[in-house]
């Protein structure tokens, strides 16, 4: 709401926010109406199924974007495969590891961290693209501390997602964190209570 009304995504109709971070908040505006999942839920992308046979989520389904997206996920996945390989390539004691290292790793491009982010963002993308081919959004706004941290995961994402929608000259814009950064969801909140109040 706060992009929609205010920032990148004002003018547009068909708009999309996803915010990656401990789990997936999307918020989906559609020829101008926000779109309300059952419940209300705002993590309902995040529980899209992309893999029958995939993770176990925390919602009890197996294969849940989330389950591959989430910044715990991605640590988690990251010290086991360093606790099996026994590499000593970081210093740190195992249990200091955040996602913001193994982000900062993928940049650099260590193999490991690189393996992790580009399956977490395959799996995104996957999701991304039925997204895509649903709602045919304009405008795609990718923001959270996953995608601020780690331009790898972004990247990848964009192009699996535009791929598995066999678009070749699309009209997609994708924007990496919005106008409004880290503030959006705070500005689309004081919207919706604004518009409240009016109402
Ligand atoms: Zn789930």
């Amino acid at each position: 709401m706060g992009e929609y009304n205010f920032g990148i995504g004002k003018g547009k109709k068909n708009i999309a926010y996803i915010n990656c971070g401990v789990g997936i908040r999307t918020g989906i505006i559609s020829s101008g109406v926000l779109i309300r999942t059952i419940n209300n839920v705002e993590d309902a992308f995040g529980h899209m199924v992309v893999d029958a046979d995939g993770e176990l989520c925390s919602c009890g389904n197996y294969g849940c974007i989330e389950s591959y997206v989430s910044i715990s996920n991605i640590t988690k996945k990251f010290i086991d495969e360093i606790k099996e390989n026994e590499s000593s390539l970081l210093k740190k004691n195992l249990n200091d590891i955040d996602y913001t290292d193994v982000c900062s790793l993928g940049e650099r491009e260590n193999e490991a961290a690189m393996g992790i982010i580009k399956d977490s963002a395959l799996y995104f993308g996957i999701g991304l693209s039925n997204y895509i081919k649903l709602f045919n959004p304009e405008l795609i706004i990718l923001s959270g501390p996953l995608i601020q941290q780690s331009k790898l995961f972004y990247e990848t994402t964009k192009e699996i997602a535009l791929q598995k929608c066999h678009i070749k000259n699309n009209n997609i814009q994708f924007i990496r964190g919005g106008y409004f950064e880290d503030k959006s969801i705070a500005v689309g909140a004081c919207a919706m209570v604004i518009q409240k109040i009016q109402n």
